[in-house]
């Protein structure tokens, strides 16, 4: 088959976040903004039109599906919907199993709180890679540094401040993005209020001087080449930057801090050129490690379209059209009307119809392949946790462990 996007331009994110954090406005807008640069007749990533998009500016994009599929530029991200309550921490666990990685958002005021911190212990455990978005930074209280120091205090994180708040409270008006040294301003507080980069202005000049050189100093110090790159030069590229800050975020070692305000439709759109730049693809992820269904032995399954097929069910979702058992394919491809193994009902399934969930609709898709999440209709015993596969080569991933993943750097 061909696929009608590379793995490379996957991305299976997560939103984490405390109540009221900001995880339902900041999605929205991820929703909104994607919708809005959806280009019309980009027929191999399917269907969008505007025409919905009109509606949805009147009413407000709210978030229904358990997993939601956007493009930016050409990525294709899938949010998968993380419960933040203490109280669902299984469910937390097995969402975090299906995702590559993650965003995790704090209140500017609040900075981290206590359950953030059970969350972000099992992202450890789960081995996701993640970038935190400090948010409402135009609060009263709002408080850029405390919430770094926190960070590091209370989560064990090793923070790269990659962004500052332009102003703070109602003065907040844009980040400094310290990877470009260059300011991004955003005119209107609305969702359609524009943003541009320009060139760091001398009232800015010593603050940005001195925050780029602390990142660069501490990005040099992660590498014994780059440093040497860094003692020589006196400075690091963007590329470089950014190289080492994706490398940091996958071997979990570093995690890229950005900063806005959701609200004031400030800061998303940079949240998700580094959700491209830094988060992993399925591919950086690799094999996926599940067991023969005597839990004998280990069997492993590369991240590849002509491996065979295994998928892991993590949300059975009602829905107008009726259930739908929403999966994640770590390998191999699956076509509407094929057979399918259930490996823990050790029974047969066959696949009805199954669907891409966007913002606000289904769009049906007659085939999915690795990295892909999709919603099936028509299965008849299938539960949440469960892992279907090809019947010829069945597996058991619900005991799963993520290994180290592997780098690849374009
Ligand atoms: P969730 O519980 O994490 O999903 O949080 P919500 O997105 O529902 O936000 C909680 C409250 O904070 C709502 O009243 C939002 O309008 C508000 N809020 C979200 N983002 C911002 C922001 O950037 N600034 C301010 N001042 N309020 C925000």
């Amino acid at each position: 088959m061909s696929r009608d996007l590379s793995l490379e331009k996957y991305r299976n994110i997560g939103i984490m976040a405390h109540i009221d954090a900001g995880k339902t406005t900041t999605t929205e807008r991820i929703l909104y903004y994607t919708g809005v640069n959806y280009k019309v007749g980009e027929v191999h990533h399917g269907t969008a039109t505007m025409d919905w998009m009109e509606d949805e500016q009147e009413r407000g994009i709210t978030i229904t599906s358990a997993a939601t599929t956007c493009h930016w530029n050409d990525y294709r991200i899938n949010i998968i919907d993380t419960p933040g309550h203490v109280d669902f921490t299984a469910e937390v666990e097995r969402s975090l199993r299906v995702l590559d990685g993650a965003v995790a958002i704090y209140d500017a005021v609040a900075g981290v709180e206590a359950q953030s911190e059970t969350v972000w212990r099992q992202a450890d455990k789960y081995r996701v890679p993640r970038i935190a978005y400090i948010n409402k930074l135009d609060r009263a209280g709002a408080d850029h540094a405390r919430v770094v120091e926190m960070m590091a205090e209370r989560l064990n994180a090793v923070p790269f401040v990659i962004q500052l708040p332009l102003g703070i409270e109602d003065a907040f008006n844009g980040v400094i993005d310290l990877v470009e040294n260059q300011i991004i301003s955003w005119q209107g507080d609305d969702k359609d209020s524009t943003f541009e980069r320009l060139p760091v202005s001398d009232e800015h000049r010593a603050t940005v001087d001195a925050a780029r050189e602390a990142l660069m100093e501490s990005l040099a110090e992660t590498d014994e080449a780059l440093l040497e790159t860094y003692l020589e030069e006196g400075a690091l590229t963007v590329e470089q930057m950014k190289t080492a800050l994706r490398r940091l975020t996958l071997t979990l070692q570093g995690v890229p801090v950005l900063c806005g305000s959701s609200f004031k439709n400030k800061g998303v759109q940079p949240l998700l050129d580094a959700v491209v730049d830094y988060l992993p693809s399925p591919a950086d992820i690799g094999a996926v490690v599940g067991h023969s269904l005597d839990y004998s032995e280990e069997v492993r399954r590369e991240a590849r379209d002509d491996e065979p097929f295994s998928a892991l069910v993590f949300k059975i979702a009602g829905n107008k059209y009726g259930d739908l058992a929403y999966i994640r394919i770590y390998s191999g491809v699956v076509k509407s009307g094929e057979k399918v193994f259930n490996v823990a009902k050790n029974r047969d399934e066959r696949i009805g119809h199954f669907f891409q969930m966007h913002a606000n609709k289904q769009k049906e898709v007659k085939e999915a392949a690795t990295g892909d999440i999709v919603a099936i209709a028509g299965f008849k015993n299938v539960v949440t946790g469960d892992t279907i596969c090809h019947p010829d080569s069945p597996l058991l991933l619900e005991r799963m462990d993520f290994p180290e993943p592997v780098i690849h750097i374009a």
